[in-house]
């Protein structure tokens, strides 16, 4: 056996009754598979492929304990027998596998996104269009008998426990908080009234499941509202918790409504674990904490800090069900990274989609997307390393065929080595680093500044040929763009040319959303450190206070995002809300972010020329408008690059298009990576 590099994870920790093998918790995530009958036998090998990646505890997504709880119409809920029939057969192939797993039990309260709601009060929430019924005292015994009849109910069917979800701003928390609680009897007024629900709910729980029975209670210890539980009032509860019978108090961080980004790509990682540590000294129970914790030197340091006593990580085991075990191997560089980029797990899970992962195409999907070895070598080349052709030449080469990748640029990673440069997405250099271990790994043969011709491919005779070309910028034809001060986002981001300090981007799409972000922030000279941004910068950016001395650690508090290096107006043509297609969970935080820059953004514009005085432009019908700038830059999209493509065509030479060489509009890196790994899992 190799020395353990991180030893802090791999100590086991002993509850009493069962003693876990690692410090690794895989939290909860809705995948969307729990929700349809027919998708249990899909669930059942996505956590089997887990529990083999050697993860100490596993969390399922949020179940139901009745039909007002559920989180829509049809989603999952544990409340009979029947039920509980179907999550045997899943506990049980977990068990086979060698692994643990809790239910997690979800009642949404005034979050559930159907008009049976039901909530201490009838407060409609921001985020959901139905209003809540106010229960009855009688209507809150009853949900708490539903809490633990679902309890009994998940011993029945095989689980190690459950996971109370007290957090996020779910039921239990709209009982904490007089903003969403507003009742007069004994659950309502006082905090000792306010935190009876959930207090009532774990010691009955408790009672019911008999002491061998793991109880999880996620706590929510920032609510990031300016109206939310003070610290006194955690600390009360974690300690009220303790006493009435769970077993591992989690971390809950945040509200869905909090206007803080919470595990968005621009959170430093570990960002919050100081939150977890505040409460170390006052309960004696095994603390959990989360949020942003991706690779394993970060966990480690996490928890030989004594910042918490567990790791709770949820969407790295998307991107990589492996991360234990090759971190017990000591082979981290082989982890497939979480880049915390939310555009396959949680944006699809809010548009009522199978979750999977953005870096991992598998991920939810391994029953479908299977890599088996192939039944006849073939000799493939793949043009472009960008993530589609990556994702096609190591997945072609893991299945045994012999694969040539070709770039013409001098390292691998095309758009992303733009994307990486962008303060916030600092992970994407995590993707690089994976596939570059995945290259020689799978012995996949690199020829890197070599731009592939027809001849090329012609003369090495290769049985298959995909084209990963990528795009190229499109040209927007506007009268002067020839003009010195035009520069493309590759001259900025990737050729790092001078920019002045006054700027008009051309362009609100991603990428004109990033470049106006990279530009109103001081360059950072060399590769990206994922390690690098700082929790405090950002919690004073975004109007934290890490004492938490006001209500939910935001009361009192104003953003600060101080001086922007530069004054950057950002256009379209469009009249629709600049960037209103980006990302649907993190597009109001780039928004959000631009605006604390003070980036001016105009919509319903049109690019009248370009000359020594500035950009001229024309808003609506009448206005015209000189904006007087020292440069302009163009992110006006793409279009696919063809010219290998359309080449070899003329040659008569098959080949598979991917990525953005196949459909430039809409692109991103899910689509490239998906469409490379199904590509290879088929040739
Ligand atoms: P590319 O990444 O463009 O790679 C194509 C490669 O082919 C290049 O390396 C090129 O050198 C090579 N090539 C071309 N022709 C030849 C030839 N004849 N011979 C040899 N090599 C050749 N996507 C997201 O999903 N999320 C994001 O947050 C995100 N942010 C972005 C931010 C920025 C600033 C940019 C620029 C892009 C961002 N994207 C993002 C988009 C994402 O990077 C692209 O969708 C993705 O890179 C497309 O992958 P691809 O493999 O199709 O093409
Ligand atoms: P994009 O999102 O399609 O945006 C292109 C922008 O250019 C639009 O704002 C468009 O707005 C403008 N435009 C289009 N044609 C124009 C013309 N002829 N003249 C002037 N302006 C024109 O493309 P992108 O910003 O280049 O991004 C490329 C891909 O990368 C996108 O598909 C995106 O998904 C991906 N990406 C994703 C992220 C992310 O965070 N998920 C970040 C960066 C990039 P008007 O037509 O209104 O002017
Ligand atoms: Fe992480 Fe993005 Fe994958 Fe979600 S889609 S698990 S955020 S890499």
């Amino acid at each position: 056996m190799p020395e353990l590099r991180y030893p802090h994870i791999f100590k086991p920790l002993d509850l009493g009754f069962v003693t876990l093998p690692n410090r690794v918790l895989m939290g909860s995530m809705h995948t969307g598979l729990e929700d349809r009958l027919w998708n249990w036998p899909r669930l059942t090998a996505y956590f089997v492929e887990r529990a083999r990646g050697g993860v100490g505890l596993m969390v399922t997504g949020g179940i139901a304990p009745n039909r007002r709880g559920s989180l829509a119409p049809l989603a999952s809920k544990l409340t009979n027998r029947w039920e509980a029939m179907r999550h045997r057969r899943m506990t049980e192939a977990v068990h086979e596998a060698g692994g643990r797993i809790c239910m997690q039990i979800l009642h949404a309260g005034r979050y559930a996104y159907h008009p049976f709601s039901v909530a201490p009060s009838a407060i409609q929430s921001p985020i959901t269009p139905f209003k809540p019924r106010a229960l009855s005292e009688q209507g809150v015994e009853a949900q708490i008998r539903s809490f633990v009849r679902c309890a009994r109910l998940a011993r029945h069917a095989g689980y190690d426990g459950i996971e109370v979800m007290g957090s996020e701003g779910y039921f239990i928390n709209q009982f904490l908080v007089p903003r969403t609680n507003q009742r007069s009897d004994r659950w309502g007024g006082s905090f000792e009234n306010r935190m009876r629900l959930p207090v009532e709910i774990v010691r009955r729980t408790r009672e019911a499941v008999g002491e061998d029975f793991i109880i999880i209670y996620r706590l929510s210890m920032i609510d990031m509202l300016a109206d939310g539980n003070s610290w006194d009032e955690v600390v009360t509860l974690g300690q009220a918790i303790e006493e009435a019978g769970a077993s591992i108090i989690n971390t809950g961080i945040g509200w869905h409504e909090t206007r803080v980004p919470t595990i968005a790509t621009s959170v430093p990682r570990a960002a919050f674990t100081w939150v977890t540590r505040k409460l170390r000294d006052s309960v004696s129970l095994p603390l959990v904490t989360s949020n942003r914790i991706n690779m394993p030197h970060t966990a480690e340091a996490v928890l030989a800090s004594g910042d918490a006593d567990m790791i709770s990580m949820a969407r790295p085991f998307l991107a990589d069900p492996d991360w234990v075990n090759k971190a017990a191997a000591n082979r981290p560089e082989e982890i497939n990274t979480c880049i915390a980029c939310n555009q396959a797990c949680l944006d699809h899970v809010f548009q009522n989609k199978v979750a999977s992962c953005l870096v991992n195409p598998r991920a939810a999907h391994e029953t479908e997307l299977v890599i088996r070895p192939a039944e006849h070598r073939k000799r493939v080349a793949v043009v472009g390393a960008g993530p589609a052709g990556l994702a096609a030449a190591t997945t072609a080469a893991r299945r045994g065929h012999e694969v040539v990748l070709f770039d013409q640029a001098e390292r691998i990673g095309g758009q992303f080595n733009m994307a990486m440069r962008v303060p916030g997405k600092e992970e994407f250099v995590e993707t690089l680093r994976y596939f570059t271990h995945q290259i020689e790994i799978t012995g996949v043969e690199l020829r890197l500044q070599t731009t592939v011709d027809v001849s090329l491919l012609q003369q090495e005779k290769f049985d298959e040929v995909i084209i990963a070309a990528g795009v190229t910028p499109r040209d927007p034809r506007i009268p002067g763009q020839d003009h010195a001060s035009v520069l493309s986002y590759i001259d900025v981001l990737l050729h790092r040319k001078p920019v002045g300090r006054r700027v008009a981007v051309i362009g609100a799409g991603g990428i004109g959303f990033d470049v106006s972000e990279f530009l109103v922030h001081a360059d950072v000279p060399g590769t990206p450190d994922p390690d690098q941004p700082r929790p405090e910068d950002f919690f004073r950016q975004w109007g934290v206070d890490m004492d938490m001395n006001g209500r939910g650690g935001v009361e009192g508090t104003q953003p600060d995002f101080g001086q922007p290096q530069r004054e950057v107006t950002l256009l379209q043509r469009k009249t629709t809300k600049p960037g209103a297609g980006l990302g649907k969970t993190t597009g109001w935080i780039h928004r959000a972010s631009l605006k604390n820059m003070g980036v001016n953004m105009l919509g319903g514009v049109s690019y009248e020329r370009i000359d020594d005085a500035g950009l001229h432009v024309r808003i609506g019908e009448k206005e015209t408008r000189c904006l007087e700038v020292d440069n302009i830059i163009i992110c006006a999209g793409q279009l696919p690059r063809r010219d290998l493509a359309d080449a070899l065509k003329s040659a008569d030479i098959e080949c598979h298009l991917i990525g953005g060489a196949d459909v430039a509009a809409e692109l991103d890196a899910k689509r490239a990576i998906d469409q490379g790994t199904r590509l290879a899992a088929r040739l």
